[in-house]
């Protein structure tokens, strides 16, 4: 899907954008970042060289995505997995597919998020979603060899969006709305929700009144995690926001079900192994601090995760069980109260 068109505009000054929702980092004084590059370009053209970037290659050598390089080993390792280039041309979307999609894409996103989907696949950022901007997605869906070339911006798709956000400098605090708006994350107590690169010791914090509005922070270590621990830790705190919000007192149990929520993984893709037998551990840990009446009352959602949790177990491999075969052995020790 590459933008020639944003290419061939790259020599204007400025911080300069090549691709969508990417920006060069400006080079030593006098060698503009596309200088070592513009022969090859002239001989290539514009298309070839717009995809010789994608592959990421050049990128690397020229600087470009350099938001990546401050981030954690798990988070570039994810940036470098760039769109492997279609191996089908997607199909022409009928009158009725695209405003299915329109509609989709509507239910999701604000006006800003939709400029920002705009921009990362290429078209005019006009803030509404039209025509247009539906047939890019759809290249782009292509571009990442997905089933589902839709148009519609839902999860899969969301994540290599996000994903570009991060490469190309936007703001965390913008990524972590933009996750809260393609995953219609509920947000009904919402205060404040940013991000702050001072927060230590912790992936998130909310706080606030209970009950009562709340205020979510997000920091540095739940970006470390990856895309999906990022989705996760955003949705699990905004579990707290809804807990507050209707008086839920006792810490133990808002721990329990928000681990919960994370372990169930609905409408989120899920988290690896490691992260999840992780959540599965603190989840019992919150649920023996519980009183037997706590305990009795919320029985049903521990066997509905306890199921869970032994379904992804008993998939892994035995390497892995063996690893957190002490967690599942803990659940199943579990009797009704
Ligand atoms: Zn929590």
């Amino acid at each position: 899907m590459i933008n020639s068109r944003k290419f061939a505009q790259s020599s204007a000054p400025g911080p300069k954008r090549v691709l969508p929702g990417m920006v060069v980092k400006p080079g030593p004084p006098g060698l503009g970042p596309f200088d070592s590059v513009r022969p090859l370009q002239a001989r290539l053209g514009n298309q070839a060289m717009g995809r010789l970037l994608q592959s990421g290659i050049l990128m690397r050598k020229i600087g470009i995505g350099h938001a990546a390089d401050s981030m954690a080993p798990s988070v570039q390792r994810e940036l470098r997995r760039r769109p492997p280039g279609r191996e089908q041309e997607p199909p022409a979307l009928s009158p009725e597919q695209i405003q299915d999609a329109i509609v989709y894409n509507n239910g999701r996103y604000s006006e800003t998020h939709t400029r920002i989907i705009q921009d990362i696949v290429g078209t005019p950022q006009t803030g509404r979603f039209d025509e247009n901007t539906i047939h890019a997605i759809v290249e782009w869906q292509a571009d990442f060899r997905m089933t589902d070339m839709d148009g519609m911006v839902g999860m899969r798709t969301l994540r290599t969006i996000v994903l570009e956000m991060m490469r190309g400098g936007y703001s965390r605090g913008r990524i972590v709305w933009m996750i809260v708006d393609g995953h219609n994350m509920p947000t009904t107590g919402l205060a404040s929700l940013t991000y702050d690169p001072a927060l230590a010791g912790s992936n998130a914090s909310t706080s606030g009144p209970i009950p009562g509005d709340s205020t979510v922070v997000i920091g540095p270590d739940a970006f470390a995690q990856g895309y999906e621990g990022l989705v996760h830790t955003i949705r699990h705190e905004l579990e707290h926001v809804q807990q507050r919000r209707s008086g839920m007192a006792n810490q133990n149990l808002r721990e329990f079900l928000a681990e919960g929520i994370e372990i169930m993984s609905v409408g989120m893709h899920w988290e690896g192994l490691a992260g999840f037998m992780d959540d599965a551990g603190r989840c019992l840990q919150f649920w023996d601090r519980l009183s037997t009446a706590e305990q009795q009352a919320n029985w049903g959602r521990f066997t509905e995760i306890r199921t869970r949790v032994q379904q992804r177990f008993d998939r892994a491999r035995a390497a892995d069980q063996t690893t957190h075969q002490a967690v599942i052995d803990d659940f199943n020790a579990r009797n009704r109260p």
